[in-house]
């Protein structure tokens, strides 16, 4: 292992951008794991200063300052409200991926990221095993919500409700299409995302719905891999370019107008985490990024600033009472808020009521969720909480780790709400 002086000059790198932090502590007030913890470690706040004492030397801990620094959800509240404009998620990920590289990747995760997900088609393969037997460890628990839980005691699914793998994935029910450019007179390729092609596929079938519908052409490669967001969060930033590279073989050169997903994840990490990380590329792959940048958009926002949904229709009859929750990666990270209402409201069988609190984080935060599910449980009974109150029938939202970590929350309260996609939602009314 290098000495502590060496990771010393490789946090200096950040020193730019941690000296604009001014320690001003606004940050504490939407940080959604600091509102239930109270402690200075888990906000911005705090975690710029553990860095700031690597980059002086006056920490002598690595290990220690990682650990603080992965307590953390990257839902960019903290980011989106600075006074100072500080890139906090920026300099997280960056400095996750400097301390993994000193500190080195665990064998739990090196099998994980490098064995299992870097490997689409062998990812794909063990998935469509899990689907197939998961009936043995895991059981039905909600038929409403579609929850299951662990059918013995588990310490990695402990008393979770969750999405089981669905029986088919996305890219098994739906054939690689290349088609032209219909009535809307554009073309998008579809970039599908883990949890829409193992968990929802529903999800991706109704943007296909919705696209087709509009006369959008459509490129949709099948062996799509992840977006590398979890292989990048855990500072593995060898997993994330193997990913990124696979997903530039398929979409880098491909002719079409925007690129689509229907996964806020997905949508900043294609947005803003690849260009980010992108430092050692060649410049064929950084233009090919920069092209994906410019395009990629959330299909909420395609639809309704690209195509047109038109506006709000009104019917007669009883209507279902919907709310929406805001995930943190499309407010806040791409400020699309009001685009997934306009989807909503154009299905004259819903009625949209806002909930309090809509755009406070739902706790799920991805890795965060599996390493700190307690306090992942506890920053999601609020969200919970705030949906009952709204007295809805169905919870809409825009990214399908949202849609897991709700109907994880409602699920074990026993509540009688339906999780759905804002684009199901729209693609029920064409
Ligand atoms: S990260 Fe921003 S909000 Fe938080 S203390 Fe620093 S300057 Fe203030
Ligand atoms: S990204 Fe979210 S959880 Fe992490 S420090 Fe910022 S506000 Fe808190």
């Amino acid at each position: 292992m290098p000495s502590i002086k060496v990771l010393g000059q490789l946090v200096k790198e950040l020193e730019e951008q941690l000296v604009a932090c001014m320690r001003c502590g606004m940050c504490q007030a939407v940080c959604p794991l600091f509102a239930e913890t109270g402690r200075e470690a888990d906000v911005a706040r705090g975690k710029l200063a553990l860095l700031d004492g690597l980059a002086r030397e006056i920490f002598q801990n690595p290990q220690g300052v990682q650990d603080r620094l992965t307590r953390c959800l990257l839902c960019g509240s903290c980011a989106a409200n600075c006074p100072s404009g500080v890139k906090v998620l920026d300099i997280f990920i960056k400095a996750r991926a400097i301390l993994t590289g000193y500190l080195g990747l665990s064998p739990a995760k090196k099998v994980i990221f490098r064995g299992l997900l870097a490997k689409p088609a062998f990812f794909n393969r063990v998935l469509a095993w899990g689907a197939k037997y998961q009936g043995i460890f895991v059981k039905p628990v909600d038929d409403l919500l579609g929850s299951s839980c662990s059918r013995f005691l588990s310490p990695l699914l402990k008393q979770r409700h969750f999405k089981p793998l669905a029986k088919s994935p996305l890219h098994r029910l739906v054939p690689a299409q290349n088609t032209p450019a219909g009535a809307a007179g554009k073309k998008v390729a579809f970039f599908a995302g883990c949890l829409v092609d193992k968990i929802f596929p529903e999800v991706g079938q109704a943007v296909l719905k919705s696209l087709d519908h509009h006369g959008v052409g459509l490129y949709l490669p099948n062996d799509q891999a992840c977006c590398g967001i979890p292989a990048l969060a855990a500072g593995d930033t060898a997993a994330f370019d193997k990913l990124v590279r696979h997903n530039l073989a398929l979409f880098g050169s491909e002719p079409f107008d925007y690129l689509v997903t229907a996964c806020a994840t997905c949508t900043a990490t294609l947005k803003k985490m690849w260009p980010l990380m992108a430092l050692d590329y060649t410049a064929e792959e950084k233009s090919q990024i920069e092209a994906i940048r410019e395009r990629v958009m959330d299909i909420s926002q395609f639809l309704v600033e690209q195509v047109g949904v038109g506006e709000p229709r009104v019917s007669g009859g009883d209507k279902i009472p919907v709310t929406y929750h805001d995930p943190c990666h499309l407010k806040k990270s791409l400020g699309v808020a009001a685009q997934p209402r306009a989807l909503i409201k154009a299905n004259p069988r819903y009625d949209l009521r806002e909930m309090a609190e809509a755009d406070w984080c739902c706790g799920c935060g991805g890795s965060f969720n599996l390493q700190q599910y307690d306090i992942s449980a506890a920053i999601g009974r609020r969200k919970r909480d705030n949906i009952a109150k709204s007295q809805c029938a169905v919870v809409a939202t825009g990214c399908p780790a949202c849609m897991l970590q709700i109907t994880d929350m409602l699920s074990r309260a026993g509540d009688r709400v339906q999780v759905r996609h804002a684009i199901e939602i729209y693609a029920e009314s064409l």
